[in-house]
C-alpha cells in the first residue's frame, strides 16, 4: 500500500508509463532526471512533467490522445502539451501533465516536389535540418531570427516570425492533425462539396467542421473586426478569419500560432522559397533614436531581405561578453556614443543590383549614419546577423538580474508611432528606474525589450508584473500587440486579455471548446492562467537553480 500521497501519484505514472510503453512503438518515461530536463523551455516559468513520451510514428501520438481523451471522460485530466526544441519564450512548452517529444524519433523530412516546391516534414525536425535539405536544390524556408534548432512544429504551432518579416506559417500549405480524442484531421482547402461531406463524417473531425462552420455564420461581424486588424497579433485563434477564403475552407489557418491547444501536428506539407545564399550584409551605426527611426525608414525604402535592430546597451553587454561584432567593437574600444546598430541584408539575384542598392542607400542615409559597412564575405555576413541570438548566450553572465526578454518580447508597434513609443517608455524606465534595451525586427515592426530585473522574492515578481502591466498598456495606447511574435502561452496569457474586446473572447473560448472539450490540450496554455498561476511559475531567468515546481 502507498504511504503518502506522493508516492501514490507516482505509483499511478509508472503503470501508466508501463501501459503506455507496451501499446505505443516510441519510449515512455517517468525518470526523475528525464522529467526535470523538460522543465523549463524559452521563458521564465517551470513545471516539472508526471511523464515524457517519445513518439515514434504518428499512430503513437493518436494512442496517446485516445488512452488522455477516456481518462478525460472518466474525470481524470491529464493533459498533454506537445513539445519540439522547447524554445518557446511564453511557458507554452512545458506541463504538469505529459510532454510529447517530437524531435527524438518525428524528425524526418520524407519528400520535396521541386515543380510544386511542396516539401512533406515531420514535426520534430528543425528549421536548420530542413533548410540543408532544400538548399541542395536552391530552395529554403525562411527563418532569420529563428534559432536554427527551432522545430517546424513548434515553428508552426508558435506562429514564429522571422526577420524577413515573414511568419514561418506563412509557408504552411497542408496539415495532418490528432486530434484530442486520437482521430486524424488532414488539413487543406475544400470545396462546398468536400466540406458538405466532411461534415457528414459522424467523427470528432465531422462535429468539428460542423461547429466551427455554425460558429462562422453565427460570429460574423466580429470576425470582420480580426479580418481588418491591420495589427499583427497572434493571441487567441485569429486564423478563423481565414478560414472560410475565396469560395474555400480550410481549417490549417486555424491551428498556425496555436501552440498545441487545437490539436498535435504529426505530418505537414510546406511551401518552399527559391533561396539565395548571396546577400549583401550591411550594418549601420546610428548616434540617437531619432536617427534610427530615419535610417530603418530609409532602409525599408530600398526594400532589403532582413533588418534587425540592436540597442547599444546590449551591444555592449554581447561585447562585455567577449563577443567582438566588426561593426560595434572599435567603437565601444573608443568609448563612442551610438544608440543602435542596424543589420540589414538585400537579397537581389543580380550582384549588380545589391551593389547598387547598398551605395544608394548609404547615400541616402550619409547625415544620420555614425559608421557603415558592408560584409567582405560569407562568414563576415553570418557573424554581423548573427549579432541578436548571441545575446540570448550573453544573458546568461549576470545571475542576479539577468535581461528578460521573454515577457517583453514579439511587440508590435506601429511605424508611424515607434518615436513616441521609444519616448513614453523612456519615462516608464525612469518611473520603474529599470533600463528597457531593446532589439527589433525592422521590416514587421516587432521589437523585444530586455529590462534586466531579479525574480527571487515575491516584492521582485510584484514588481515585475507592475512593470508589465504598464508596459502592456503602453503598447495598447500606441495601437500596437504584445503578441505579434509568438502566441501568449501561458506567460502572457492574463496580460492580452486587454487586446481583444468580449466577443472575440468569447468566440476564441468557444473554438477551444470545440477542439479540446475535456481540456486535453496543453492546458492553462492561451486561457485559464492566471497572474497568480504565472507567479507560482516563475524561475529565475537564467535558468539556475530556482523555484521548480516539485511534482505533487
Ligand atoms: C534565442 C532565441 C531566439 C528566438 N527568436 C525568435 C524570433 O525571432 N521570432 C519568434 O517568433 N520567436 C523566436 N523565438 C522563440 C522560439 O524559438 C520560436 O517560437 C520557435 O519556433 C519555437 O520552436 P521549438 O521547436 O523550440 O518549439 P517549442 O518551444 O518546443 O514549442 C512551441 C509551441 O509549439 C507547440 N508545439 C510544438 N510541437 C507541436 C506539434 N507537433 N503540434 C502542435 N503544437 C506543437 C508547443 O506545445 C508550444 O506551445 C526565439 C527563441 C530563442 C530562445
Amino acid at each position: 500500500m502507498m504511504s503518502s500521497k506522493v508516492s501514490n501519484k507516482e505509483y499511478i505514472m509508472s503503470k501508466i508509463s508501463q501501459y503506455l510503453n507496451e501499446h505505443l512503438t516510441g519510449d515512455v518515461t517517468t525518470a526523475d532526471a528525464t522529467r526535470y530536463t523538460y522543465a523549463t523551455d524559452g521563458s521564465i516559468l517551470a513545471a516539472v512533467p508526471d511523464l515524457v513520451v517519445y513518439p515514434s510514428v504518428t499512430d503513437d501520438i493518436r494512442k496517446l490522445a485516445r488512452f488522455t481523451y477516456q481518462l478525460a471522460q472518466k474525470g481524470h485530466i491529464l493533459p498533454m502539451s506537445p513539445r519540439g526544441s522547447g524554445l518557446n519564450q511564453t511557458g507554452a512548452a512545458i506541463s504538469d501533465g505529459i510532454i510529447i517529444d517530437t524531435p527524438t524519433h518525428m524528425n524526418r523530412v520524407f519528400e520535396f516536389d521541386q515543380k510544386q516546391r511542396l516539401v512533406r516534414v515531420q514535426p520534430g525536425v528543425t528549421l536548420g535540418a530542413i533548410n540543408a535539405a532544400l538548399q541542395l536544390h536552391g530552395f529554403h524556408i525562411p527563418y532569420e531570427g529563428v534559432p536554427a534548432a527551432a522545430t517546424i512544429g513548434g515553428a508552426i504551432a508558435s506562429n514564429t516570425h522571422t526577420h524577413h518579416g515573414t511568419y514561418i506559417g506563412d509557408s504552411v500549405a497542408e496539415l495532418e492533425v490528432v486530434l484530442a480524442n486520437g482521430d486524424i484531421m488532414q488539413t487543406k482547402r475544400l470545396s462546398r462539396r468536400e466540406l458538405s461531406s466532411k461534415k457528414g463524417l459522424q467523427t470528432m473531425e465531422g462535429a468539428i467542421y460542423r461547429a466551427i462552420d455554425t460558429l462562422l455564420d453565427d460570429s460574423q461581424s466580429t470576425i470582420k473586426t480580426i479580418a481588418a486588424s491591420r495589427v499583427p497579433a497572434n493571441a487567441g485563434y485569429p486564423g478563423i478569419a481565414q478560414v472560410r477564403r475565396r469560395g474555400m475552407f480550410d481549417l490549417t489557418p486555424l491551428f498556425i500560432g496555436s501552440q498545441g491547444t487545437l490539436g498535435i501536428v504529426s505530418e505537414m506539407i510546406l511551401e518552399a522559397d527559391l533561396y539565395n545564399e548571396d546577400l549583401l550584409t550591411f550594418a549601420v551605426l546610428v548616434e540617437s533614436y531619432d536617427d534610427m527611426v530615419r535610417v530603418i525608414n530609409t532602409i525599408l525604402e530600398h526594400q532589403p531581405e532582413s533588418l534587425h535592430v540592436v540597442d547599444s546597451r546590449l551591444a555592449k553587454l554581447a561585447y562585455k561578453a567577449g563577443r567582438r561584432h566588426a561593426v560595434v567593437a572599435p567603437h565601444i574600444e573608443r568609448g563612442d556614443a551610438f544608440a543602435a546598430v542596424l543589420v540589414g541584408a538585400f537579397g537581389d539575384f543580380s550582384e549588380r543590383t545589391r551593389q547598387r542598392k547598398v551605395k544608394k542607400l548609404f547615400k541616402d542615409i550619409d547625415r544620420y549614419s555614425a559608421d557603415r559597412m558592408v560584409a567582405e564575405d560569407l562568414d563576415e555576413a553570418r557573424a554581423l546577423r548573427s549579432i541578436e541570438n548571441d545575446l540570448y548566450a550573453t544573458c546568461q553572465i549576470a545571475p542576479k538580474a539577468s535581461p528578460i526578454s521573454s515577457l517583453f518580447s514579439g511587440v508590435y508597434i506601429p511605424p508611424r508611432r515607434v518615436t513616441d513609443f521609444l519616448a513614453s517608455i523612456q519615462k516608464l524606465t525612469q518611473h520603474y528606474r529599470v533600463a528597457l534595451p531593446f532589439t527589433a525586427s525592422a521590416i514587421s515592426s516587432i521589437y523585444s525589450f530586455w529590462p534586466s530585473l531579479p525574480v527571487r522574492s515575491t516584492q521582485d515578481k510584484q514588481a515585475l508584473f507592475k512593470l508589465y502591466d504598464a508596459f502592456s498598456a503602453l503598447v495598447i495606447a500606441h495601437g500596437g500587440s504584445v503578441t505579434a511574435g509568438e502566441a501568449e502561452g501561458r506567460l502572457k496569457a492574463p496580460f492580452v486579455v486587454k487586446e481583444d474586446d468580449a466577443g472575440t473572447q468569447a468566440l476564441y473560448q468557444a473554438i477551444r471548446q470545440i477542439f479540446d472539450p475535456h481540456g486535453t490540450l496543453n492546458a492553462g496554455v492561451k486561457n485559464g492562467f492566471e497572474l497568480r498561476d504565472v507567479a507560482k511559475y516563475l524561475r529565475l531567468p537564467n535558468g539556475a537553480a530556482g523555484p521548480i515546481i516539485r511534482p505533487q
